[in-house]
């Protein structure tokens, strides 16, 4: 039984009507009805991702469409810019498809710089970028439009950016910046189950997936775009997380997505003012802090481990421990999809509650 509420920075929490639009009864995937879905939800993710592209709906979690990427796009070489847990993960990614790759590596915490990022690709060595826009790992959002700046120059390098925590937090025109692929997936702030990745692809490199071999079938780009072509997908689809999608498409819209990304960025201030209440410290940059979650430094020594399992038992609120080589050295609260400033604010005063039991003497 699962009696607590998920604040860690995915899955994130899910609500009982995202929950109850998904139990409509399933219907056969080439039928009428699924083809109505599929297209009613295409008007607004186009105006969600900002582009005229065709978007796609991948059974898979966001990692199936990011090795698909580098499969249907690399030719020559992919650059992989690494500043965290998950964009580091994707250069070994890239080299387990058997491309060439290199990694343009930042600290953890720290953005990737657009001028390293330009002498790189003035080599000419490189075909693909990968970038992760927001490192869930490490809170940290790069600095995405002068990174877009320094792709412009090279018309050969095609672009692919991650932008599984940060989709629908803030503004990401993709059309306006010329970002080739999006992608993303359902369980992050878009507060459904996971099973589902987004993605949309430019022109550009459908032109480029076409002359590449070896992309597979399952997360072939061309094969996406046949079907989608008929209002379908290439295999049969989770179907209550596309009827779970059109629930959620649908509120965000009444909400407004102006002022889903203000409620999230004035959630994210609520969490910055409790470090530093607190006497913690922010693990990214400041000025590069994500706005969909917080990645706390424990300057304080507090003991990590302790306070997110009484937070838990406790208080029913899950918060996370760090990941990977930051686990206890960091904690992670999110602030992503449905929550609210009555959310947020009784998770704060929950962690207040236990947090001296958790300090150093
Ligand atoms: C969660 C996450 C992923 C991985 O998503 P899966 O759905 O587990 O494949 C990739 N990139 C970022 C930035 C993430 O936050």
């Amino acid at each position: 039984m699962i009696d607590y509420k998920l604040h860690i920075p995915g899955p994130v929490d899910v609500s009982p009507q995202a929950y109850e639009a998904m139990s409509t009864r399933v219907m056969g995937h080439r039928s009428p009805d699924f083809v109505e879905l599929y297209q009613s939800c295409q008007p607004q993710l186009q105006e969600l991702f900002q582009t005229q592209d065709p978007v796609f709906l991948s059974t898979s979690s966001a990692w199936g469409v990011m090795e698909g990427a580098v499969r249907n796009l690399c030719a020559k070489k992919t650059l992989c810019c690494m500043c965290g847990a998950f964009s580091d993960k994707w250069l070994d990614v890239a080299l387990r498809c058997g491309k060439e790759a290199d990694g343009l590596e930042a600290e953890w915490g720290h953005h990737i710089d657009p001028q390293i990022l330009d002498s790189k690709l003035a080599t000419g060595e490189y075909d693909l970028v990968t970038l992760v826009h927001n490192e869930t790992s490490c809170g940290m959002m790069n600095p995405l439009e002068d990174i877009m700046k320094v792709l412009a120059k090279y018309p050969d390098v095609i672009s692919v950016i991650d932008t599984v925590s940060s989709f629908s937090v803030v503004p990401i025109p993709k059309d306006l910046w010329g970002i080739d692929v999006i992608l993303t997936g359902s369980q992050k702030a878009l507060a459904l189950p996971p099973g589902l990745a987004l993605l949309t692809v430019s022109e550009r490199a459908f032109a480029r997936a076409e002359k590449i071999d070896g992309r597979g079938y399952y997360f072939d780009f061309i094969e996406f775009l046949k079907n989608h072509e008929k209002g379908m997908t290439p295999s049969t689809p989770a179907i209550p997380q596309i009827h779970g999608l059109k629930y959620t498409l649908d509120k965000i819209f009444e909400e407004g997505v102006e002022a889903r990304h203000n409620r999230h960025a004035k959630l994210n201030d609520m969490v910055h003012d409790w470090v530093e209440q607190k006497g913690f410290t922010l693990l990214p940059e400041k000025a590069f802090a994500s706005k969909a979650l917080t990645c706390v430094s424990n300057n304080l020594e507090m003991d990590v481990a302790g306070f997110v399992k009484a937070l838990k038992n406790e208080k029913k609120l899950a918060i996370d421990g760090g990941y990977g080589k930051i686990k206890g050295k960091t904690f992670r609260i999110s602030n992503m999809g449905n929550e609210t400033e009555d959310t947020m604010t009784h998770l704060l005063q929950s962690m207040d509650e236990i947090l001296p039991r958790f300090l150093p003497n």
